[in-house]
């Protein structure tokens, strides 16, 4: 693998936002001299009105070729029209499934500058820095068998299958040691051990990698205990890692808590350390053109890649501290204005945080 990072915009403020990131990762390369190369190329509605397919396969290959991927956003409703296996989102699901990206990373952090945004009190949510981290291609999503059958009554019945193997849960928890070893060294593993059979072999597979890594602080805890704790006490997280399902909502939850939508990156990483980075919303279509768009989720979408991909955790710590001055000097995007702030541009934000690089 080559030290390639592959860019792609995607659509709507996509774009917009991709300008700003890749103006922060310039600075970097130059400021920590690193030896990478910066390719383009298309996803989404933009492959298909260039190539006619939404991951055409040049741009698969330049993935195949690269460390590390930064995507923009995919979709809109221009693009809404066509058959399902050439809307933008399709490229994004292939790009995902035939690079085996498989630990879903979903930091949520309250920047304390923020914090009246949450819907949480303050002083639950000040200071709040969690890493879920979810199993992304097996579990109940993609068990067979799978289906809607009839029984012998004339009834219908929906079946779905939890199964995860060992050699799935030890991967994924690998990605989560890992992870807790850079971070605060404490590791929660959220299952249903107490009902299914599946994530009682979770939990048991999980707590035997445990000493291999004796730095980092093991706890379990059943997933409806993990969604009460993260409401009312949720600083008392550092890692989480689920499978599946539980992650699905487990992060959107975690998510939430920050109360920002433009302030949300996320790395999706293979077994190698590929990532594919991206921030956590859409390509919001109904501000395009504005430049009102939060370029700080893509922002910090680098900096993830730089931790996770590039091991470099004094560029990430860089870009992450150049965001949090950009935030205390007041400035802001209308997604996370409040009284006495400074209304900024896309651009003027993403030039803030260049400047502090
Ligand atoms: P969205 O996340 O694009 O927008 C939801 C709301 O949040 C909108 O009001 C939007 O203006 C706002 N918003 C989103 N990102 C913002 C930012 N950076 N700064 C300020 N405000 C921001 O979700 P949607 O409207 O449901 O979807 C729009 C399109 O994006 C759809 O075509 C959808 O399929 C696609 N989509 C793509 C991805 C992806 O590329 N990973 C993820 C979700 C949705």
């Amino acid at each position: 693998m080559t030290s390639a990072i592959l860019v792609l915009p995607g659509d709507n403020i996509g774009p917009e936002i991709i300008d700003e990131a890749v103006k922060v990762l310039r600075a970097v390369i130059v400021k920590f001299g690193l030896d990478v190369e910066i390719k383009f190329a298309d996803l989404g509605g933009a492959a298909f009105d260039k190539a006619g397919e939404p991951c055409p396969s040049d741009t698969m290959a330049l993935a195949h070729q690269s460390r590390a991927i930064l995507l923009g956003a995919v979709g809109g409703p221009k693009w809404d029209g066509l058959e399902r296996e050439l809307r933008p989102e399709q490229g994004l699901l292939k790009l995902r499934s035939q690079l085996g990206l498989f630990a879903n990373l979903r930091p949520a952090i309250m920047y304390p500058q923020l914090c009246t945004t949450s819907s949480l009190k303050p002083e639950i949510v000040s200071g709040l820095d969690i890493l879920i981290i979810r199993e992304l291609v097996g579990g109940i999503y993609f068990g067979e068998p799978r289906g809607i059958r009839v029984l012998e009554n004339g009834e219908r019945e929906g079946f779905n299958t939890y199964k995860y193997s060992e050699s799935e849960i030890r991967r994924i928890g690998r990605v989560a040691f890992e992870a807790a070893l850079i971070r605060g060294r404490r590791l929660c593993s959220v299952d249903k051990s107490n009902v299914l059979e599946a994530t009682a072999l979770w939990r048991e597979t999980i707590t035997e990698l445990a000493s291999e890594y004796p730095a980092v602080e093991l706890a379990h805890m059943y997933v409806d205990n993990a969604a009460m704790q993260l409401i009312k006490e949720p600083k008392q997280f550092d890692v989480v890692v689920t499978g599946n399902m539980f992650g699905d909502i487990l992060s959107d939850a975690a998510a939430m808590l920050t109360g920002s939508i433009g302030m949300l990156p996320s790395a999706s990483l293979d077994k190698n350390g590929r990532g594919l980075y991206e921030p956590c919303h859409g390509s919001a279509p109904d501000i395009v053109g504005t430049q009102k768009a939060n370029p700080l989720a893509t922002i910090l979408s680098v900096a993830m890649m730089m931790r996770y991909s590039f091991h470099r955790t004094d560029i990430a710590d860089t870009i992450e501290l150049a965001v949090n001055e950009v935030l205390d000097n007041g400035l802001r995007t209308p997604d996370i204005m409040s009284d006495s702030m400074t209304m900024v541009t896309t651009r003027e934000i993403g030039d803030a945080v260049t400047a502090r690089i």
